[in-house]
């Protein structure tokens, strides 16, 4: 079994504050923030796992409109083990789903793919287990493929519209050049780059960090 710090899951989810928007910049400078791992419910789940009629909590809003970060957790858990207190990002979704760290999937025994959220057709089975009780997910526990949320202003103006994929540079002492960032374009986006702690690490990234679109 794996134990994870409460620590280490806030520690994921600070808010950053952009100190200029790549809007006023001719450089295609662009917030990256780093994804912990999480689980989407749907609604069925959310009374499955916390009782009926349970409705979640909101702790803290992220960056992306209308999502939030609450107050639930669950433990996911895979053939090899468990990962416990995973937060619960709201709100419901349609189909619940799991999105964690390929060293997570290693350590769950999981052979989970690499996919943008919401596309868990056929992905690795997985049990989430609440105080009331646990759920079987036939599929639905994933590796988030690294992306790019941008607005359609924010894409013209860094002239990359219709591209299905960037690539981000970032600088430092364990600086590289991260290759397929899928491009998801929607008016209701904050402009960053989600990104999950196996990259964040591997890159050296922590605080309020910034890439570069080449
Ligand atoms: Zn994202």
């Amino acid at each position: 079994m794996i134990e994870y710090t409460h620590e280490s899951q806030y520690k994921n989810f600070e808010v950053y504050i952009m100190s200029d928007s790549p809007r006023s910049s001719k450089s295609r400078k662009v917030l990256i923030e780093g994804s912990a791992r999480h689980v989407h419910l749907k609604r069925e789940d959310v009374e499955a796992l916390f009782g009926n009629g349970y409705t979640l909590r909101k702790k803290r809003d992220l960056l992306q409109p209308g999502e939030f970060l609450t107050e639930e957790k669950v433990a996911v858990t895979g053939p090899r083990g468990t990962v416990e207190r995973v937060s619960v990002l709201g709100p419901e979704r349609k189909a619940s789903q799991a999105e964690v760290s390929m060293t997570d999937a290693r350590a769950l025994g999981l052979a989970a793919p690499v996919r943008l959220s919401g596309d868990v057709a056929g992905s690795a089975p997985v049990r989430l287990t609440g105080p009331a009780g646990s759920v079987e997910l036939a599929e639905g526990c994933i590796v988030a493929k690294r992306h790019l949320h941008i607005t359609p202003a924010d894409a013209e103006a860094f002239g990359i519209d219709g591209r299905e994929t960037v690539r981000i540079k970032v600088g430092g002492e364990r600086g590289l050049v991260f290759e397929e960032v899928a491009v998801r374009v929607s008016e209701n986006f904050f402009t960053e780059v989600h990104l999950d702690y196996d990259e964040m690490n591997a890159a050296g990234l922590s605080g309020e960090v910034y890439g570069e679109i080449l």
